[in-house]
């Protein structure tokens, strides 16, 4: 039988080596037995072969006929994407501005997208047709008797505890929601920290297991610690629980998503990408900590998974919209909006689920004319000293890792740099090197200025690694460690320092945001912030938004309980104490504070009451990028011009992007504004192709809702 297949490839539109359609779709003949749309195929394109993935069928040619050549074989041993995730990542390339192959395939694990590993059957009689197979497909299929080995045995569950009665509130409303699809909104799981908002949507689960459905929680990169799957295999006895993120090897990506796809998996577990798994039984979605940043992709296809989790929830199963939780402590300025405009429910959780836990006290300590040791006021001295007399572990939070930001000279006044950024190059003591935080850079530290000679150069400020040494010098007895990006590049070597602490085994740990995210410390009354002002004055107009999220949360993982508790304490050293922000951090009041930044935002018309894109060029010279985006702007103008949509949409003049240069590369960037999505997306598509069409000689690109600009 013959047919046409229409074929979605990971190839810029550009190369038209193929019969294409212009949006990255292409045909070819099919002469074999069945197909399906949602199902792969290898296809020659140019001199290569390539998988993809058929969306459409049809039984006359769509396009230039003379010009299409053979499907070369048919992949079997794998169930067809199914029409809803289809459906998703088509959603995904209108909204993102992206060919739909260059969406759906690069969401695949990369062994499938590899035609060099296909094995081909022989031709069947008519030459034409044939099969192709990926040999480890089937040994991930015949691997999901150990997923299932895995899962805690459903009678050996714990004591459950049992919910308080805002939990269980939360819980019914997300049952309830289940059950009436119709009418269905994103829940917003807004709890403070420690409220239970884990043991709600974990219970979610688990009815939704029960039921036969497929459950999908997305965590933020930092957060998928083996502690976590443990977690869920304890919290959810039975369940055959997948994980999904970039950490994992190629091989081992390609197991955990067919048993997804293929639905062996009950619940999957995973970082942003996991948000484009294939899951044919989905029943719920979960976005913990739905306002971070990590969500949000910075290269290739730059979606926001959390965004994606609510279309996918609306697109639900077949046609059937299914419910989404938001976890949040502090939710996002978006999300937050969506609940006072009525688009979303908000499910609250008051309460520290403990019972003998607390909320701590923030205090605040300033540090103008103040006298400081190593970086400490005298007040964080003498709390860190009490703390540790009691043995009561302490965490201390500084969100800069390093020995120092930079180093200088003080007679000639040289600081160091990246040759390659324009970006100062922070100095490690762990190795004596110099490191570029942006490109990877890395130097050895010069003995002498290089620019007059002076031996004495200086290391200005302090990152961790500085701050590790000082408390060591004030605490001779105690025993301290650091984690942040640097000290946990070993596999699991985070978890033990977690645990440590857990365990009364450390008196001190110094880090990064990796400290502040989720971690149930039972066990931990002060938490010691040593520097919030970097972010207070900061350009970024969610700068604010941020800060007082990480400070809730660092502030999160103390007074969580144990007898001790109710004496738990936060101390944040600030220059500027009468900053309005901390008003509302003192009261741990997120509510004044979302309605200031909202009320801000909306006076400034800034996000989430416009709608923003970024479009970004790249070139050796910072001037050919600036005439790139000038010329694309009077392109632009003349677009709106034509589409008379100018009222509503804004485009602004270029500008070097805050770090210009990286990797001696100069990046340019046009900010785009819009008081209406359609208007946005309208105009973008316009400007897009016409961009396209230009075939501009450097590299750009647009991002759509742009979290840094
Ligand atoms: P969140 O996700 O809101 O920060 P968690 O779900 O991690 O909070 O819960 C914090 C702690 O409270 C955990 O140790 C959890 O086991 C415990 N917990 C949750 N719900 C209850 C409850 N109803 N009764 C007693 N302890 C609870
Ligand atoms: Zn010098
Ligand atoms: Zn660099």
């Amino acid at each position: 039988m013959l047919s046409f297949v229409r074929v979605a490839i990971d190839q810029p539109a550009a190369v038209a080596a193929s019969a294409g359609t212009g949006d990255g779709l292409y045909d070819y003949r099919w002469t074999g037995g069945a197909i399906e749309v949602g199902q792969f195929v290898l296809v020659p394109f140019g001199a290569r072969t390539l998988v993809g993935l058929v969306v459409e069928i049809n039984d006359t040619a769509m396009v230039d006929a003379e010009r299409i050549r053979d499907v070369v074989a048919r992949v079997d041993g794998l169930s067809p994407m199914s029409a809803d995730w289809l459906a998703l990542t088509r959603f995904a390339a209108s909204y993102y501005h992206r060919p739909l192959g260059e969406v759906a395939l690069p969401s695949l694990p990369v062994p499938l997208r590899d035609a060099s590993r296909y094995a081909l059957s022989d031709p069947s009689e008519d030459g034409v047709s044939c099969s192709a197979t990926l040999p480890s497909i089937a040994r991930a299929i015949k691997r999901s008797a150990k997923l299932a080995a895995a899962a805690v045995p459903a009678d050996a569950g714990k004591e459950a505890v049992a919910l308080n009665p805002m939990q269980a509130a939360a819980l019914g409303a997300i049952l309830e929601a289940r059950d009436s699809p119709a009418t269905l909104k994103p829940l917003l799981l807004y709890g403070i920290t420690g409220s239970g908002k884990t043991e709600v949507y974990l219970r979610a689960i688990a009815e939704v297991v029960a039921a036969k459905r497929q459950a999908l929680v997305l965590v933020p990169e930092i957060n998928l610690t083996p502690q976590l799957a443990e977690t869920f295999r304890c919290g959810l006895p039975g369940a055959r629980i997948g994980t999904l993120h970039s950490g994992h090897a190629a091989g081992e990506r390609l197991h955990q998503w067919v048993l997804a796809h293929e639905g062996q998996v009950d619940v999957l577990l995973g970082t942003r990408l996991a948000v484009l798994a294939s899951l044919p039984r989905l029943g719920l979605i979960v976005v913990d900590e739905e306002h971070d940043a990590s969500y949000k992709q910075q290269e290739g296809l730059r979606y926001s998974a959390r965004d994606l989790a609510i279309v996918r929830a609306r697109q639900g199963l077949a046609g059937q919209a299914i419910p989404v939780v938001l976890a949040s402590a502090t939710p996002s300025m978006e999300s937050w909006a969506h609940v006072e405009s009525g688009r979303y429910r908000k499910l609250v959780l008051t309460e520290r689920a403990v019972p003998e836990a607390s909320l701590p006290t923030i205090r605040l300590v300033p540090t103008q004319r103040v006298e400081a040791l190593h970086g400490l006021t005298e007040p964080l001295r003498l709390a860190i000293a009490d703390r540790i007399a009691r043995h009561e572990p302490v965490l201390v939070f500084h969100n800069r890792r390093g020995y120092a930001p930079v180093l200088a000279c003080g007679s000639c006044g040289w600081l160091s740099a990246c040759p390659r950024c324009s970006v100062n190059a922070v100095f490690h003591k762990s190795d004596r090197n110099l490191h570029c935080h942006h490109c990877g850079w890395q130097h050895r530290v010069p003995r002498a200025c290089p620019e007059c000679g002076n031996v004495d150069l200086s290391a200005v400020g302090r990152g961790t690694q500085r701050v590790e040494e000082s408390l060591r010098a004030l605490f001779p007895d105690a025993r301290v460690a650091r984690i942040d990006r640097d000290s946990t590049r070993r596999k699991g070597s985070a978890a033990s320092l977690l645990d440590a602490v857990h365990l009364g085994d450390l008196d001190i740990l110094v880090g990064t945001q990796m400290l502040a995210k989720g971690h149930d410390f039972r066990n931990v009354t002060l938490v010691c912030v040593l520097d919030a002002d970097s972010a207070l004055y900061s350009h970024d107009f969610r700068a604010a938004e941020r800060l007082f999220s990480n400070l809730m949360q660092v502030a999160g993982r103390a007074g969580r309980g144990g007898a001790r508790s109710r004496g738990a304490e936060v101390l944040i050293q600030t220059r500027s104490p009468e900053h309005p922000l901390f008003e509302a951090l003192l009261a741990h009041d997120f509510d004044r504070f979302a309605a200031t930044q909202l009320a801000d935002r909306k006076a400034a018309g800034l996000p989430p009451f416009s709608h923003q894109a970024v479009l970004r060029a790249e070139a050796p010279r910072a001037s050919d990028a600036i005439a790139f985006l000038a010329a694309a702007r009077t392109e632009g103008m003349a677009i709106l011009d034509a589409m008379r949509v100018d009222r509503g949409v804004e485009l602004y003049d270029p500008v070097p992007m805050s770090v210009a240069r990286v990797a001696n590369v100069e990046r340019a960037q046009l900010l785009i504004e819009a008081r209406a999505r359609p208007a946005l997306h309208a105009f973008l598509d316009a400007w897009l192709g016409a961009l396209q069409g230009r075939r501009p000689r450097l590299r750009w690109h647009v991002e759509i809702d742009p979290l840094d600009i």
